[in-house]
């Protein structure tokens, strides 16, 4: 089974929340911690849910609908 990992640039990132809302396995959401600009930036949770076994496919939904470019995806 293909597994990934995303990094999200959380300066670059302005909270619009469209990479939360299509991830497959809900393994991003926003963070509680403001960026230099103001912004609630989406962080990448899958440590978080190891137990839960949701894990990232690398499918880069997220980084196609980002509309700032923040996020890089890896495939393993
Ligand atoms: S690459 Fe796919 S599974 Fe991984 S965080 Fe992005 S949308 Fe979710
Ligand atoms: S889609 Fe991009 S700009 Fe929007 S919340 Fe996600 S990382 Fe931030």
């Amino acid at each position: 089974m293909a597994t990934g990992m995303i990094e999200i640039d959380l300066e670059l990132c302005k909270d619009c929340k469209l990479c939360i809302s299509v991830c497959p396995h809900r393994l991003i959401e926003s963070s509680d911690r403001m960026n230099q600009k103001g912004y609630y930036p989406a962080v990448f949770i899958e440590k978080h849910l190891k137990r839960e076994g949701r894990k990232c496919m690398g499918c880069g939904l997220c980084a196609i609908i980002c509309p700032e470019i923040a996020i890089e995806v890896y495939r393993a």
